[in-house]
C-alpha cells in the first residue's frame, strides 16, 4: 500500500521483477552508484593534502577505475538558440517580442544591482533581474552577493511525467517515530557547525576540508562517502554524496539534497549561511541520521551540492551527468533556505513543484498532512528556478524544492539573506522543525520502509549494534544522548565508548524498562577531561557481536 505511488512505465527506470538482496553490511559498503570521473587538479590535491587523505584516496581510486563523459561544466560549448517566448520562467518580465541573446540569467540580489561591466539588463521584477552577458562577469556578479541562475533550454521529454500517486490514508507508526526523532538539538548542533567553518564560499581555499569535513559526518551515519568534483572557470569543487542503499531497487534513487556552499558581502571573511543553507544541509543530515537506522526498499542518495550561490554549477555538473549515464533518480527532494520566520507573516513552508513533478509534490504534501501538520503551501510553477531542483527539471527528473519564502518581494523573505549575519540566531526552531520533519515523513513514505522485523538480513547476519544503540546528536559538541532499544532480557546495560585508537574513553550506564532507555554522556573522559574532536565507537558491554555505532565529535 505504502508504495503504490511508484507506477513506473517509462523504460528509463526498469524496476527489478527479481531483485537481488544485501545483508546490511554489505549495503552499506556497497555504493551501487558509478560515481563520475574526475580529474584531479593540482590545487585540489594540495588543499586535500592538507585536509583530511581518506576521501581523497577513495574518490581518486574511484575515479581511476571509471570511464565516462566528463563532468565539467566548462567545456559545455555555446548554448543552441532558446525559445525564449515560451520559457516560463521569464513570464514575470515584459520581454514579449525582444529579441533576447543566447545566454540569459536570472540574478537576485537585494536591492540595486552591483556594478558590473559587460552586462546587460533585460528586465526586472521584484529584485530579481534578467541579464545577459559575459560569464565572467556573471560570475563577478556572484561574488558580489548576487545568487545567479543561468537559463537553460526545457527538457524535450520528462522522464517520469506520466506517475501518478496514489494517497495513502493510515499513517505508519514506524514512520512516526521516525518523524518524532527530528528535534532542535540536533539540528541546531549541526546548522553551527556548518556556521562554525567562518565561509563556506565555494571559491575560498577550504573549500576541499569543508566538503571532506562532510564527508566525515556521512561516515558517521555508517555510508560511504563519495566526492566528485567538477571544473569551474578555474576551480576544482566537490560534490559530497553518499547512499544508502535500496533492499529490493537498489539501482532506483530518491535524492534528498541541499547545497553546502554560502554566500555574503564579504564571503572570503565571513559567510556564515546559516539560514542559505545549514538549514537545507541539517535537513540532508538528519534524514541521513534517523533513516539510516532502517531499511528501505528503494535507494536513498543524501546529497551536498556545492557552487549553488555560482549558478547552481554544482547540481547542473550532477544532473547532467546522472542523465547521460542513465542513472534511476525517481525523484528529488531539494531543501534550500527554510528556516526563517518573520513576526506576523504566516509560518508555512513553500513547496515547489513543475508540473511533470506534481506526483512527487503530492506524496509530499500526502505524508506532511499524515505526520506532521506543520503548515505548508504547494506551488506548481514551471518558473520556480531558484536552487539545485532546478538543475535536475533541466535533465527531465522530477524534483521539488522547500523554501521557506515563496516570492522576494514577500515580507518572510530573510533579511539577512547573503550577509555576514546569517546566523542561527535568526533561524526560528519549530518552523525549522516541522520543515524538516515533512522532508524526513516524506522520504521514508516514498522510499518504501521495510518494517525492522520483516527483512531476513536479521535471521542470517548478526544484530547491527545501530538498531539496538543510537546516539543523538550526531555530530555531537558538548554531550550526545544515548538511546537503547530491543534489548528485552536486562534492567541496566552500559555504552561503552571508544576512540579511533581503540583506547577505551567513557562507560555510560543505562537503566532499561522494557528493553528500552536512555542516558546523556557529556563528551569527558573517566579524568572529566573535554574529550577531543574526532570519531569514536559505541559498544553495548556484554553484545561482542554487534558491529559498533560510529559518533563524531566536532569542537
Ligand atoms: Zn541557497
Amino acid at each position: 500500500m505504502r508504495f503504490a505511488g511508484i507506477v513506473p512505465d517509462c523504460g528509463f527506470c526498469r524496476l527489478i521483477s527479481t531483485p537481488p538482496r544485501f545483508t546490511p553490511t554489505f549495503r552499506r559498503v556497497l555504493n551501487m552508484h558509478p560515481p563520475p570521473p574526475m580529474p584531479v587538479s593540482v590545487l585540489s590535491k594540495f588543499c586535500n593534502l592538507l585536509a583530511r587523505v581518506k576521501c581523497l584516496a577513495i574518490s581518486i581510486l574511484i575515479a581511476g577505475s571509471i570511464t565516462g563523459p566528463s563532468l565539467a561544466v566548462e567545456d559545455a560549448g555555446p548554448p543552441a538558440s532558446i525559445q525564449w517566448e515560451t520559457h516560463p520562467a521569464l513570464k514575470h518580465f515584459a520581454v514579449a517580442g525582444q529579441e533576447l541573446p543566447s545566454e540569459l540569467s536570472l540574478v537576485r540580489t537585494r536591492g540595486e544591482l552591483p556594478e558590473a561591466a559587460g552586462i546587460t539588463v533585460h528586465g526586472v521584477h521584484k529584485g530579481v533581474f534578467l541579464v545577459s552577458g559575459d560569464p565572467i562577469a556573471v560570475t563577478e556578479l556572484a561574488k558580489k552577493g548576487c545568487a545567479v541562475i543561468p537559463l537553460k533550454d526545457l527538457p524535450a521529454v520528462s522522464r517520469f511525467a506520466s506517475r501518478q500517486w496514489q494517497w495513502v490514508d493510515t499513517p505508519d507508526p514506524d514512520i512516526a517515530a521516525m518523524v518524532a526523532q527530528v528535534e532542535w538539538a540536533g539540528i541546531s548542533s549541526k546548522i553551527q557547525w556548518l556556521v562554525d567553518f567562518g565561509t563556506r564560499y565555494s571559491l575560498e581555499l577550504n573549500h576541499p576540508a569543508v566538503a571532506d569535513s562532510i564527508c566525515g559526518v556521512f561516515e558517521g551515519y555508517g555510508l560511504v562517502p563519495i566526492k566528485s568534483s567538477f571544473e569551474f572557470r578555474g576551480w576544482t569543487l566537490w560534490n559530497v554524496e553518499a547512499t544508502q542503499i535500496g533492499t529490493v531497487y537498489p539501482d532506483s534513487f530518491f535524492i534528498i539534497c541541499g547545497h553546502f556552499d554560502s554566500l555574503s558581502e564579504r564571503p572570503r571573511l565571513s559567510a556564515p549561511g546559516a539560514d542559505d543553507n545549514g538549514t537545507g544541509v541539517a535537513a540532508v543530515f538528519t534524514a541521513a541520521e534517523i533513516l539510516t537506522q532502517h531499511d528501505f526498499e528503494y535507494s536513498i542518495r543524501y546529497i551536498c551540492f556545492s557552487g549553488e550561490e555560482q549558478g547552481l554549477v554544482g547540481s547542473q555538473a550532477y544532473a547532467s551527468w546522472a542523465a547521460q549515464n542513465n542513472i534511476g533518480i525517481v525523484g528529488v527532494l531539494n531543501f534550500d533556505m527554510m528556516g526563517y520566520w518573520e513576526l506576523g507573516v504566516e509560518k508555512d513552508l513553500e513547496i515547489e513543484t513543475n508540473y511533470a513533478s506534481q506526483w512527487l509534490a503530492a506524496a509530499i504534501v500526502n505524508a506532511a498532512n499524515l505526520y506532521v501538520g506543520a503548515p505548508y503551501e504547494l506551488h506548481v510553477d514551471d518558473g520556480a528556478w531558484w536552487g539545485d531542483h532546478a538543475s535536475f527539471w533541466d535533465e527531465g527528473f522530477a524534483a521539488v524544492n522547500h523554501e521557506e519564502a515563496w516570492d522576494w518581494g514577500d515580507p518572510d523573505f530573510n533579511p539577512y539573506y547573503h550577509t555576514t549575519n546569517d546566523l542561527l540566531v535568526h533561524i526560528d526552531p519549530d518552523f525549522t522543525v516541522g520543515n524538516i520533519q515533512i522532508g524526513v515523513a516524506a522520504l521514508a513514505t516514498l522510499a518504501g520502509f521495510v518494517p525492522d522485523a520483516s527483512g531476513v538480513d536479521d535471521l542470517v547476519t548478526p544484530p547491527v549494534l545501530a538498531k539496538l544503540l543510537s546516539a543523538y546528536p550526531n555530530p555531537f559538541n558538548r554531550g550526545v544522548n544515548f538511546t537503547v532499544a530491543g534489548v528485552p532480557d536486562r534492567d541496566r546495560i552500559t555504552v561503552l565508548i571508544y576512540g579511533a585508537d581503540g583506547r577505551r574513553v567513557g562507560a555510560v550506564p543505562v537503566a532499561l524498562q522494557d528493553g528500552r532507555g536512555t542516558a546523556f554522556w557529556d563528551a569527558t573522559d573517566g579524568a572529566a577531561l573535554e574529550i577531543a574532536s574526532g570519531i569514536y565507537f559505541l559498544k553495548l558491554e556484554g553484545l561482542p557481536s554487534a558491529a559498533p555505532v560510529k559518533i563524531v565529535c566536532v569542537k
